[in-house]
């Protein structure tokens, strides 16, 4: 469910007409509702009432410290992936105790400063990582909560881009390696092993896969713990899918907490979620001008002001957004290809689609865009960083404001060097 719809033959956002944001911000612009990131997160942690989880929001499906702030009121912790992330959850008010650390790629220097933060945990990724934040505990003589994360050998996910799980993917380590690392890690006493993390996928539309990999893991854990390791903890990680049109609903927050009870019955474990999709994808809309129509011979070409580097997905996942004219419509759809003004072909946003007659001017919406859009947007083609607005009830602010030229270029400089 979500806060977007029409009424008074306007589209809206809770109770502010998107026309109204365009005219006041300008567009292209991403809109986010407060409710409808409330609605997600409190629907998602109830769901597995009465156990308490830690719902950690995966902070790169939407990184605005707003949105971050919105969640965190909530009681909602932070999934990160880097150094940036962490200071910017720590800027929106999440607490250290609720901050995850995951990624491949964490630096040295990153993995001191998730030690000095005093995060929930460390997602350890490799052998080579383990080694690593060891030496660096050790420098700073202080301790390493850590989780090792498993690659089940499940995948899933709505594109091979976003699948994680595979055994040759490049995240996590084997069920074989698990175990020794854990042990490995019991044994330093600087590293604070507290459990075991998995994510195989995003935009998952079944649970099968999800109940495969989470039964590896609490095979995992119950191996761990006749050996005599003590396990805390289980980080079950994110990827649960959102319906980006009329396609049959991915599982709902309680039919995954349904599962998740089955799988993990009896186990005595805490238990931690990361997801990013499902709490911001349906929360925000991406709000952008028709610049002009081109007439072709097969249909016309619908020319926004938003482009690929607004909104990458469709360009980098082949993915569907619905769109919307922002007027409630009355005449009969019609065929449109709908492209951006970016120079390349990629800037394409959808070919062949049906939308009701729309003229130089008016306002459309890309539906389920608050993930997964604002954080990947760049200035390609010189662009301005595109404005993001957050939305409660009647009212709405600018919570990062269009970033524009002459700022990127203040950045960069001639080199002014000696003629020879
Ligand atoms: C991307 C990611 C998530 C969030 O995935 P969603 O599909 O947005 O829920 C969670 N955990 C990790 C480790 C990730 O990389």
């Amino acid at each position: 469910m979500n806060h977007f719809d029409y009424r008074g033959g306007v589209l809206r956002c809770e109770d502010v007409a998107l026309s109204a944001i365009a005219d006041a911000v300008g567009t292209p612009a991403y809109v986010y509702s407060s409710a409808t990131l409330e609605r997600h997160y409190e629907v998602f942690k109830q769901a597995f009432a009465p156990r308490d989880i830690l719902v950690a929001f995966a902070v790169k499906a939407n990184a605005n410290i707003a949105v971050i702030n919105t969640l965190a009121r909530k009681g909602a912790g932070a999934d990160t992936v880097s150094q940036g992330e962490i200071e910017r959850a720590l800027k929106a008010g999440v607490p250290p105790q609720k901050i995850i650390f995951s990624g491949v790629g964490k630096t040295e220097q990153e993995l001191a400063f998730a030690v000095q933060t005093g995060v929930h945990q460390i997602n350890v990724e490799s052998v080579a990582e383990l080694e690593t934040l060891s030496r660096v505990a050790w420098a700073l003589k202080m301790p390493a909560p850590i989780a090792i994360r498993v690659n089940p050998d499940v995948g899933a996910g709505g594109h091979e881009k976003i699948s994680t799980g595979k055994g040759d993917a490049k995240f996590g380590v084997s069920i074989e390696q698990a175990l020794a690392l854990y042990a490995r890690a019991h044994s330093d006493s600087h590293l604070e092993p507290k459990g075991l993390a998995v994510h195989i996928g995003s935009q998952i539309k079944q649970l099968a896969p999800l109940e495969a990999a989470f039964r590896v893991m609490r095979g995992l854990v119950e191996k761990l713990r006749a050996d005599g390791l003590p396990v805390e903890r289980l980080d079950l990680g994110g990827g649960l899918g959102v319906p980006y049109f009329n396609e049959p609903a991915p599982p709902s927050p309680a039919e995954s907490a349904a599962m998740v009870g089955r799988v993990m019955d009896g186990l005595d474990i805490g238990l931690a979620f990361e997801p990013g999709r499902m709490i911001a994808g349906n929360a925000g809309v991406l709000i952008s001008r028709v610049i002009r129509i081109q007439d072709r011979p097969k249909r016309p070409i619908l020319v926004l002001d938003a482009g690929m580097n607004d909104l990458l997905r469709p360009a980098m996942y082949e993915a569907f957004h619905d769109i919307k004219p922002v007027r409630e419509p009355t005449a009969p759809e019609q065929a449109y290809d709908v492209v951006g003004p970016i120079c390349e072909t990629g800037d394409t946003f959808s070919r062949d689609r049906a939308l009701p007659p729309l003229e130089d001017g008016d306002l459309v919406a890309f539906l389920t865009a608050g993930a997964y859009g604002a954080v990947m947007a760049s200035t390609y083609n010189a662009r301005p960083l595109i404005a993001e607005v957050l939305v409660r009830g009647s009212a709405f602010e600018v919570v990062r404001r269009r970033w524009t030229v002459d700022e990127q270029m203040a950045l960069e400089t001639i080199p002014q060097w000696k003629e020879s």
